[in-house]
């Protein structure tokens, strides 16, 4: 056996047959594939940063406890300040969530289609996924995931709302109702919640079991940065706290985020202007021929097209715009997912569209 053979052989064998989450980097005008926020800081906030983190020594460590930032999340989401914490993008806080609750055989059930990374993750710590399909509408099938969770003596389930890629979104008695009826933990991924004018925070104070994910990705308009944040119990948070890397969030990231909610009301209107832009991106989308929006409450859409999603990708990249094909996805074989961009980038899109669909 050669060496490096053998090697290999020491590497969990879950994550050797795990498939790795990846995404090619492509230049274009028009870049509506990763869910961004379209329109960028406002610079009197990045002004604001620049000054706040001028004043800081560079050559000292950032805090261990980012508490300020957290003092400030804790009054931004309405939740006690011992029952957040801070991490380098939401995906870092999935990841210590996942590594602190999944061991060989933990049973994690995951409604599909839903973000990918959840699966990969509950794989390599050695989990067993029990997927959730679905509704035909692509809506969340809450008897099913209570009923599966409770038959398979699940310890995790796990929901993203809105969900990715799909857009639809859990109630909230309906969550309530699940965290009644399961005795596990479950995960709520919010990180499109601003876009559906809907927060889970006022469950946590009756339910122990409930994790909620943020990031300041998506609405908050900081992607680059790498800012996420997990609201819990406190008992929960010192126990996910322990598989945080010590400094993992770096002080200007953090620097970014107070700033950020300290001046909310400057990012309010573009949150607000890519809802209304959703809403009239998904009529136009129902007008043109071969194409079937589905109903979303972030800030994409996923569409059912009678021409192939590749097809339709290569289509618009070719008129410089960047989409994401999701029919490898389970249930979503004829689909692809765009974000919502301002407005003239939306229509470029459309205007791409109509060629591509009505040819
Ligand atoms: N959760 C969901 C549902 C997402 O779609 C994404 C990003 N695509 C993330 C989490 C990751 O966010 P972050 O940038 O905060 O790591």
């Amino acid at each position: 056996m050669k060496k490096v053979d053998s090697t290999l052989n020491k590497i969990k064998s879950c994550v050797r047959q795990a498939k790795a989450y990846t995404l090619k980097a492509r230049q274009v005008e028009i870049k509506l594939n990763q869910n961004e926020n379209p329109y960028d800081m406002p610079s009197a906030i990045k002004d604001e940063v620049l000054r706040r983190i001028h004043r800081r020594p560079w050559s000292r460590y950032p805090d261990f406890v980012p508490g300020s930032l957290l003092a400030k999340l804790a009054k931004f989401s309405g939740w006690r300040e011992d029952g957040v914490l801070a991490g380098n993008g939401s995906n870092e806080l999935i990841q210590a969530v996942l590594a602190v609750t999944v061991g060989e055989g933990t049973r994690v059930v995951i409604p599909e289609p839903t973000f990918t990374l959840y699966q990969l993750l509950v794989r390599i710590f050695g989990g067993e996924v029990i997927p959730v399909p679905l509704t035909e509408r692509l809506q969340f099938n809450i008897p099913k995931i209570a009923s599966r969770a409770v038959a398979n003596k699940a310890d995790i389930v796990i929901i993203c709302s809105p969900n990715n890629p799909t857009g639809c979104v859990i109630e909230e008695r309906d969550l309530a109702s699940l965290l009644t009826a399961f005795n596990g933990i479950v995960i709520v991924d919010e990180a499109y919640h601003e876009f559906a004018g809907q927060s889970f925070a006022p469950l946590l104070a009756q339910h122990p079991n409930l994790i909620l994910l943020r990031t300041f990705s998506k609405a908050m308009a900081a992607a680059g940065l790498r800012i996420g944040y997990m609201l819990s119990s406190p008992e929960i948070a010192l126990e996910v706290h322990k598989a945080k890397l010590p400094y993992n969030l770096n002080f200007f990231s953090q620097t970014v985020a107070e700033t950020a909610i300290d001046m909310f009301d400057l990012l309010r209107p573009s949150i607000d202007k890519l809802i209304e832009e959703r809403e009239r991106v998904f009529g136009e989308l129902g007008r043109i021929r071969a194409l079937q929006p589905v109903p979303s409450q972030a800030n994409f859409i996923l569409v059912r097209s009678a021409v192939a999603p590749q097809e339709v990708f290569d289509q618009l990249l070719a008129r410089g715009i960047l989409i994401r094909d999701v029919s490898a996805y389970p249930m979503l074989g004829e689909c692809f997912r765009v974000s919502i961009g301002t407005p003239e980038e939306n229509d470029r899109l459309l205007g791409a569209l109509r060629e591509v669909m009505e040819r």
